[in-house]
């Protein structure tokens, strides 16, 4: 560890560069040197990036991953997954935090370690699992976490852990044309050579005859996204790559990522030579910290070959090259505007649009952003046809799809299907077994009831982003739907104030209902909150945070009916219970001391 911040900040961050967009990775970089940002940093920071310094205390305090109290040599975060839970996480929690004397996110006194929760951290099919230093451990089980308490007791360092307890499986499970495409390639050069060959026209004419749309779940076409971006004038573009996969229950990203990113960087790269940009980002989620070193080498590799660079593969006045930034713990960076802010350096709250960041984007420059799996499928399209990739599908929905399967089943991973298949084909395939629901699209997408197993996934009827999280009979969806309120809370960026108070009301109204402590009146409140998050939020979270408790009030009324004390007002404060201990003063306990209904 370096001494001294100031040497730190001026010697190895600021000797790098000044740019003031730099801060937020400037900030991780201290974070990860330090165990927190102090306020000599932060001054200093501050200064020699002409940033008010309000503005830097307030970019700390909104990434979950930064600190303004040191944090534990070890610093440990355990997924808050809802698969995780049905793993058996949270009694690993509570038997590591036993075993090294520490409570939820508090420091050891001596230092040594801090053990908290996080949300999900991408793993869901290899789970339960944790974070230490950001780096992934998963498969947990009561033998791994005795290694893990050992190790930090005879205070091994991070690097000299055994390397096994790192090991992160890619888990594909089912490939179709997509996946089934990379066995057949040739080398980086000749494909890229082979996608500038076209020209930009003709590339956006077959994506627009394949009608290929976002793979992050919105759908937008993306020729049209190219098209209007490469039409915006400007002598500076600026390509995004979206590798911020949030949504609990989604990692077929980071299998991507981690096999197949020459394929992204072939992507990117076209898509720069149809809109002309000079400038792309991948925008890597902080959980994904172990990918960084290889997609850095990937990317100089390529710079080495002229595969990135100047007059890139010996085309004139090509110029174009990506650099990775990370993220920080904060799920709405995901949303494409809120992830531009955040590539800004500042606080990821999402813009207001218009306008969209095809005309205005990074610092103002026509920007395309496409998440991981949509960039591949253009290199594909290109190297193949647009009959190829339209032969798997619906004509809405064409192609295929990435799926991250998790939860009660017995193959838990990537699956990739041509568009149109069904929630029963899933579930056969990847061997579940007395399914109760299956939620679609993480917490905001849609909780799918046996009923509606013969729906499929398109666009046209069940859009996703690629989460699937499959519940059997045993599971209590009450849990389930606490889990995404908990979540909500948490990831809410807390701009406006229906979201902000909203999610928060909810998860309130949801403990009650767990502790039968709820009444009719509290669903119809939470039917009124969400539809008014619904109506008047700022953003996509906000709007559909609700999804999950409207989706198991209507599909699957049991699972409330059964818990509540009455279908009537019932008084959120219990008079009965806080007179106990008057009754205790005066011996008394018989009827006439007690309240008929326990409350008012
Ligand atoms: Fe932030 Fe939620 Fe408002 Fe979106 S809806 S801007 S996440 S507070």
């Amino acid at each position: 560890m370096s001494q001294d911040p100031g040497r730190f900040i001026s010697d190895t961050l600021l000797c790098e560069s000044s740019d003031p967009t730099l801060l937020l990775q400037h900030l991780i970089r201290l974070q990860a040197e330090y165990s927190y940002i102090s306020d000599q940093a932060i001054s200093l920071l501050a200064s020699e990036l002409d940033i008010p310094l309000s503005e830097v205390r307030s970019v700390i305090d909104f990434y979950s991953f930064l600190h303004f109290k040191p944090r534990g040599h070890y610093d440990i975060l355990f997924s808050d997954s809802i698969t995780d839970h049905m793993l058996g996480s949270r009694e690993l929690f509570d038997y590591l935090c036993g075993r090294l004397g520490v409570t939820d996110g508090e420091t050891r006194e001596d230092g040594r370690v801090t053990v908290g929760m996080t949300s999900c951290t991408g793993m869901c099919e290899q789970g339960p699992a944790l974070l230490v230093n950001s780096l992934a451990i998963n498969h947990l089980n009561t033998p791994r976490i005795e290694q893990i308490a050992r190790l930090i007791e005879d205070n091994i360092n991070v690097t000299d852990w055994p390397e096994e307890l790192f090991h992160i499986e890619d888990n594909i499970r089912k490939k179709d044309i997509l996946l089934s495409s990379f066995e057949s390639t040739s080398d980086t050069s000749s494909i890229l050579g082979k996608l500038l060959s076209y020209p930009a026209e003709d590339v956006l004419n077959t994506l627009q005859d394949t009608k290929l749309r976002g793979r992050g779940g919105a759908g937008f076409m993306t020729a049209i996204k190219w098209r209007s971006c490469a039409e915006t004038p400007a002598t500076q573009r600026v390509v995004i790559c979206n590798a911020d996969e949030g949504e609990p229950g989604t990692f077929k990203d980071r299998v991507l990522l981690q096999s197949y990113a020459d394929s992204l960087i072939d992507g990117m790269t076209l898509c720069a030579s149809v809109i002309n940009a000079t400038q792309g980002f991948i925008y890597l989620r902080g959980e994904y910290l172990y990918l960084l070193d290889h997609l850095e080498g990937i990317l100089q590799e390529r710079r080495e070959r002229n595969l990135l660079g100047t007059n890139i593969n010996g085309q004139a006045r090509f110029n174009f090259d990506i650099q990775v930034h990370l993220g920080a713990g904060a799920y709405i960076c995901g949303e494409e505007s809120a992830l531009i802010e955040s590539l800004e350096g500042k606080r990821g709250i999402p813009r207001v649009r218009p306008p969209f960041p095809v005309s205005s984007g990074y610092l103002g420059l026509p920007t395309v952003v496409n998440n991981v799996e949509t960039f591949i499928a253009a290199a594909k399209i290109m190297l193949n046809d647009a009959d190829w990739f339209c032969s798997q599908g619906t004509s809405d929905s064409t192609g295929t799809k990435l799926l991250s399967v998790s939860g009660d089943c017995q193959h838990p991973g990537v699956y990739e299907y041509p568009f149109g298949t069904t929630i029963q084909q899933i579930l056969s395939d990847c061997g579940a077994e007395n399914t109760q629901a299956v939620q679609v699209g993480g917490p905001a997408g849609q909780m799918i009831s046996p009923e509606e197993f013969d729906r499929s996934i398109a666009y046209e009827d069940i859009a996703t982003g690629g989460s699937f999280m499959i519940f059997n009979e045993q599971r209590d969806l009450l849990e389930v739907v606490f889990n995404f309120a908990t979540f909500f809370v948490h990831e809410s960026c807390g701009f406006c104030t229906p979201c902000r108070v909203g999610t928060s009301l909810i998860k309130k109204r949801m403990k009650k209902v767990l502790k039968q402590n709820a009444t009719g009146d509290d669903i119809e409140t939470m039917q009124t909150i969400g539809t008014l998050m619904r109506n008047t939020s700022h953003c996509g979270l906000g709007a559909t945070a609700a999804n999950p408790i409207l989706d198991l009030i209507n599909k699957f009324p049991d699972v409330y009916e059964e818990r509540l004390r009455s279908t009537s007002f019932e008084p959120g404060f219990n008079l009965d219970k806080a007179l106990e201990e008057a009754r205790q003063l005066t011996h008394r306990d018989d009827p006439g001391a007690h309240l008929k209904n326990g409350g008012v």
